[in-house]
């Protein structure tokens, strides 16, 4: 059975997508490696201490780029979140709460309650720009004693808004509660320093953000929790409890690896990519279709609000499918089948000119649409 992909040559603005597209080293790399468990021809117990492929020297070169203590390989985001709740847990069994911000990515959420723990949410600032209120924090640690971890989501994945993680830090520390920050949709395409943000733990999500085909996460920690997140088995010595001794054994890892550099100077061109993202949000507002979330805005995931196009879903014979039909014969991916008034997308590393043909895709709709 073999089965093509329909959207192979597409424009692709899926804020799933733009940043786990593979570098030309890591497709290679992807037939090279893809029988099951390659990545076990050397090793001799653990992943991170793999000498050929050289995982033990790319896990060093993690920990420069996040500067962080320690790295654990994961199968995604949620796995990282999971396994650090988990072993909190364990270690702090009075503590019950995880606050998070309430633009958290669901897998938090489950993360948390997988590990038995209670959620408290931060809220937003409601329409337009749900941006989250990082003094809330502080009020909300400063009020209990039972909060075993804080989240925040850096950013988030659905308005694409960049928190004042320091601040947040700040209040943690000084209410003695670790701080992870996840930043699926930040490591990898920006520049993330565990030690400058302040925060105990990151997970980075390969498949999302850095490259890879997945999945496939990283996990950064500080020293101060090794013992407790890196607990070893008592029945397999070396095996580490919360990773079940071993996580993303395969060629996902040999993406992530093979991407590295690819990722190391892209993350360069942030600036040039939030200004390119803004230049988008405004062009679309000249449309009539508006930018939700923060603005100006820092990230290149952006949330945007049509009434334009929702009012001619309503009279249109496809309804609301119209919009995601029209985009695919324009050779468009990433609007979400059966959405117009909102939805999101992402420019990232999206030629301009690319953008200009979404940008004219919309406006000749609305045009041909238009009563
Ligand atoms: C996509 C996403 C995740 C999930 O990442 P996985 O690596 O697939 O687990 C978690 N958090 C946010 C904010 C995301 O956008």
């Amino acid at each position: 059975m073999f089965f093509e992909r329909q959207v192979k040559d597409f424009i692709n603005i899926d804020p799933l997508q733009t940043g786990g597209k593979l570098s030309e080293d890591a497709k290679k790399v992807l037939l090279e490696w893809g029988d099951g468990y390659s990545i076990c021809d050397y090793c001799t117990g653990k992943l991170e201490e793999i000498t050929k492929p050289p995982v033990n020297r790319f896990v060093e070169e993690l920990k420069e780029f996040f500067e962080c203590d320690e790295v654990r390989f994961t199968t995604g985001a949620r796995e990282g979140k999971f396994a650090v709740m988990h072993a909190l847990s364990r270690a702090n069994p009075d503590k019950k709460y995880v606050v998070v911000d309430s633009n958290a990515h669901y897998s938090t959420l489950l993360a948390a309650e997988r590990a038995g723990l209670n959620v408290i949410e931060v809220e937003n600032s409601g329409y337009p720009e749900y941006r989250i209120n990082e003094e809330k924090y502080r009020e909300i640690l400063e009020s209990r004693n039972d909060v075993l971890l804080a989240v925040l989501t850096y950013p988030d994945g659905n308005y694409g808004n960049l928190p004042d993680a320091k601040k947040v830090s700040e209040a943690c520390r000084g209410e003695d509660v670790p701080l992870l920050l996840n930043c699926a949709y930040s490591a990898g395409r920006m520049p993330i320093s565990m030690v400058e943000l302040g925060a105990d733990f990151i997970v980075a999500s390969g498949h999302k953000s850095m490259a890879s085909a997945g999945p496939v996460g990283v996990l950064g920690f500080s020293k101060d929790y090794t013992k407790i997140v890196a607990r070893w088995s008592k029945y397999r010595k070396g095996k580490e409890v919360e990773f079940l001794g071993c996580t993303a054994r395969g060629v996902p890892l040999l993406t992530l690896m093979a991407s590295f550099d690819h990722v190391k100077e892209r993350i360069k061109r942030w600036d040039q990519e939030v200004e390119k993202a803004r230049w988008f949000a405004e062009e679309m507002e000249k449309l009539g279709i508006k930018q939700l979330g923060e603005k100006p805005h820092n990230h290149d995931l952006m949330f945007f609000e049509s009434e334009i196009l929702y009012e001619i879903s309503r009279k249109v014979k496809r309804g609301r499918y119209f919009l995601y039909k029209e985009l695919k014969k324009k050779r468009i991916h990433g609007i979400k089948p059966g959405l117009t008034k909102h939805f999101k997308l992402s420019t990232y590393l999206v030629p301009k000119d690319d953008l200009r043909i979404v940008l004219n895709a919309f406006e000749e709709i609305i045009e041909a649409y238009k009563v």
